[in-house]
């Protein structure tokens, strides 16, 4: 039994300042939150830290080097050890847009870690970025490898990898609601993304169960006039889209703080969640290159100011955020509340994927736990009531 005390607790969206409460765990799980704790537990004295559910990853390409994209197995593995410097309890590795041949490559590199488990964060399952998006607003996906929905590819896609657990897509494009209706009918989470649709089209696709907006505002079209007249685009619609989680990519660069703010005041705590959509920049030093995607053939960048960089600087590529700076950013450039910014970086998350055992310190859910002092500096993360990462 393991029991944290000294630490200012954060649940349910709420600090509580008075630290006289214990989290109590055992068997990797809470189970109390009380005044009382076991007398005979081993203690974790948090000397008034904050104490919260682990930060869940939605949206990531990469860390410290690695990109999912480089299709190795150990290097995968590797990359799960590094996230929980950063409080990452749960990660969806994210795979871009690439031919069937590099996907199921990066899908066969992931395989082990669902099958073994990790010395870091918890491997969730995959995220499809890609490869049914519209060239209007690909970024940085490849535009060579972009192809239109193709609701049998995705289907031989998910019974050759069954931990695929989201799949991204531009709902405008022909082929779109059938691949919807596909992801639907395998339980996977589908997100509206890399889009040119309109407001109504968006709407559309939530009607038909689309659930996530990926990196809103990012690749994505807004209002704009046609003929004259003025219509809301994939932004809007997205806003409107009461089932809809956005992500809001909490760099603090790619959404300025006016925006995380508005897209809080308009989505609510509940329905944005903090990504980094990383590349494997994050965690590297100031002056590192590498590449977006494969190591070898991907679109080289470096580090620089806090974000990825083309070579000549002419362009942003990417971040490279960290889940306890997209926190950060959030508490103290954007003026959310501490227990929100939190709760979009762990409850919400959780939800968007459907996993009801973790995303809170609440009796009976997994004991996914990290201490972070009031720079959101990582102390501590413990995975399934085990420490692995101690600063
Ligand atoms: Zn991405």
């Amino acid at each position: 039994m393991l029991v944290i005390k000294n630490a200012r607790l954060i649940v349910g969206g709420r600090v509580c300042d008075d630290t006289t409460k214990a989290l109590v765990i055992e068997d990797g799980y809470i189970r109390a939150i009380t005044d009382t704790p076991p007398a005979d537990a081993e203690v974790i004295d948090a000397e008034g830290l904050y104490c919260s559910a682990g930060f869940v990853e939605l949206h990531t390409h990469g860390i410290n080097g690695y990109d999912f994209m480089d299709a190795d197995a150990a290097g995968a593995g590797k990359a799960l050890v590094d996230y929980a410097r950063f409080g990452v309890t749960g990660v969806y590795p994210t795979l871009m847009t690439a031919s069937a041949e590099d996907l199921a490559a990066a899908l066969d590199s992931l395989r082990p870690l669902a099958e073994t488990p990790s010395d870091g964060a918890q491997f969730l399952g995959a995220h499809m970025e890609g490869p049914y998006f519209n060239a209007a607003q690909a970024g940085a996906q490849p535009p060579e490898v972009l192809r239109l929905p193709d609701a049998e590819e995705v289907t031989r896609f998910l019974n050759a990898y069954p931990f695929i657990r989201r799949w991204d897509l531009a709902p405008e494009l022909e082929g779109a609601a059938e691949v919807i209706e596909t992801l639907v009918l395998r339980d996977v989470v589908t997100g509206v993304a890399h889009t040119d649709a309109d407001s109504m089209t968006i709407l559309q696709a939530a009607i038909q169960g689309c659930t996530v907006a990926t990196h809103l505002y990012s690749g994505m079209s807004s209002v704009n006039r046609k003929d004259g007249f003025r219509h809301g685009g994939a932004v809007e619609g997205c806003m409107l889209a009461d089932d809809i989680t956005a992500e809001a990519i909490g760099d603090g660069i790619h959404l300025p703080p006016e925006l995380l703010h508005l897209t809080w005041k308009v989505k609510g705590t509940n329905r944005m969640a903090l990504v980094t959509d990383s590349n494997r920049g994050a965690a590297m030093p100031e002056g590192s290159a590498g590449r977006i995607g494969h190591y070898e053939t991907g679109v080289p960048i470096v580090v620089a100011d806090g974000v990825a960089w083309l070579p000549d600087r002419s362009a942003f590529a990417g971040s490279i955020a960290t889940m306890d700076r997209t926190v950060r950013t959030a508490v103290y450039e954007a003026g959310i509340p501490l227990g929100d910014a939190v709760r979009m970086a762990t409850a919400t998350p959780a939800a968007a994927m459907g996993l009801t055992d973790r995303g809170d310190l609440q009796e009976g859910l997994r004991a996914d736990v990290v201490l972070f002092d009031d720079r959101i500096t990582v102390h501590r993360t413990i995975v399934g009531g085990k420490t692995v990462y101690i600063r």
